[in-house]
């Protein structure tokens, strides 16, 4: 009974993923127009090289969706069994067991993706011109995140594993570690790792400088540096954030973007303060604790309760949680579109907000335009496929929204002076 519905939640959900994937290919591809908001700027060539981009990475994702489901299955009735019956043969320690258990694990899943991971670098993102890294730091980038994975990670699998073994009652101290891993990492990511892979500059450009931090004052926000990330080293795609908490907070703008008008990467950074402003980290930051005490229960709960060992002959607690984990992780899959709700509604609030500061739509109009035409933007996607999948408005959304924005504010002044 566990072991067929364990299953069937597995493939209901490869399905529904094959399924979107699929029809999004199909939506996109049956437009054969450039939408008229874009005419300005993107050609048909360009619109025709963003279809086969899509083509191209949709039958990647397929293939790649296809093998990970295929390992997820020998896992389950292979490996897991076979990887711990391993680990109690070579040591007693429980917490030793555990560890190396993750370890091997993490080991194969790493060099699983490794093929996939070059082909989608170095074939699909190198066709379109968006690759713009070398071997040298693809390997680096591979080194770099395994050291540290065991250095970050070997710590506090010991205190999860500990408390596995000393409270049969766990659920609540397991989730009370990882949410405080997740604030310390907020804090001690923009200084201490982020450097690791990329290197942090200050903005030469003075005018800019002065212009962003202005902005920033202007809605109450003492930002004393501004960093460029070199993150051409990697790609030709563009973006801006701002980052970690208190003292460790700092606005990052990619070097790619810098080639942008002065009005149009001050739009984008209006709307990253935005984000700020309104609150959406905190909310976010609120809703996935929110979320890691549901996912973390429903797990104990799994873990507890659902005949595991029965099933897949498997002992261990550490071996039966990565069991009820991956069964929630499927059930939570089914919550993505919830999440994604949440997430487009603070887009557009922090769109609002950017209209609002700098005083016209324009410019983050424009730069919309310019960022779905450098990144080859999917100008179609199926509504299902975005409804479920999108973090972000589609960028004529978003536009339209702007546009509406614009109107809605003429009318009331013209009323108000009327
Ligand atoms: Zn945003």
């Amino acid at each position: 009974m566990f072991l067929g519905l364990f299953l069937l939640v597995l493939v209901i959900k490869e399905i529904i993923d094959f399924y979107l994937d699929i029809r999004n290919l199909k939506y996109a591809l049956s437009h054969k127009e450039v939408p008229d908001i874009f005419k300005d700027i993107i050609t048909d060539e360009d619109f025709k090289k963003s279809q086969s981009y899509l083509k191209d990475r949709v039958i990647f994702n397929l293939w790649s969706k296809a093998f990970d489901f295929i390992f997820t299955l020998l896992f389950i009735f292979i490996l897991y069994p076979y990887i711990e019956k391993f680990v109690l043969s070579i040591t007693s320690s429980f917490i030793l067991q555990g560890l190396l258990f993750f370890g091997i694990f993490g080991l194969i899943n790493l060099i699983i993706s490794i093929p996939f991971d070059l082909y989608y670098n170095f074939v699909i993102e190198n066709k379109y011109g968006f690759n713009t890294m070398t071997p040298k730091i693809f390997i680096l980038d591979l080194i770099k995140s395994i050291i540290l994975s065991i250095i970050l990670g070997t710590p506090i699998l010991s205190i999860l594993l500990y408390i596995i073994k000393s409270d049969p009652n766990f659920w609540w101290k397991f989730a009370l570690v990882i949410i405080v891993f997740e604030i310390i990492m907020v804090y001690i990511y923009p200084i201490l790792i982020a450097p690791i892979f990329n290197k942090f500059t200050p903005l030469e450009d003075e005018d800019l400088r002065k212009k962003i931090v202005d902005l920033a004052k202007r809605v109450g926000f003492n930002i004393k540096q501004v960093f460029v990330m070199d993150a051409s080293k990697r790609t030709r795609k563009q973006n801006a954030y701002f980052t970690g908490f208190g003292k460790s907070k700092r606005v990052v703008l990619y070097d790619t973007l810098l080639s942008y008008p002065q009005e149009e990467i001050l739009a984008i950074f209006a709307h990253e303060l935005g984000h700020y402003k309104k609150r959406h980290i905190t909310i976010s930051m609120l809703t996935s604790i929110i979320f890691y005490v549901f996912y973390i229960y429903i797990t104990f709960i799994i873990f507890k309760f659902a005949p595991i060992s029965k099933y897949f002959g498997v002992q261990k607690e550490f071996t039966l949680l990565t069991y009820a984990f991956i069964f929630v992780s499927s059930l939570f899959y089914f919550l993505t579109p919830l999440v994604n709700l949440l997430s487009r509604k603070m887009e557009y609030s922090a769109d609002r907000f950017s209209a609002e500061l700098i005083g016209t739509p324009y410019p983050l109009i424009n730069t919309l335009k310019r960022l779905a035409k450098e990144n080859l933007s999917n100008l179609y996607p199926d509504p299902l496929y975005r409804t479920w999948y999108y973090s972000h408005p589609t960028p004529s959304e978003r536009i339209y929204y702007l546009l509406t924005l614009e109107r809605e504010g003429k009318n009331e002044n013209n009323n108000s002076s009327n």
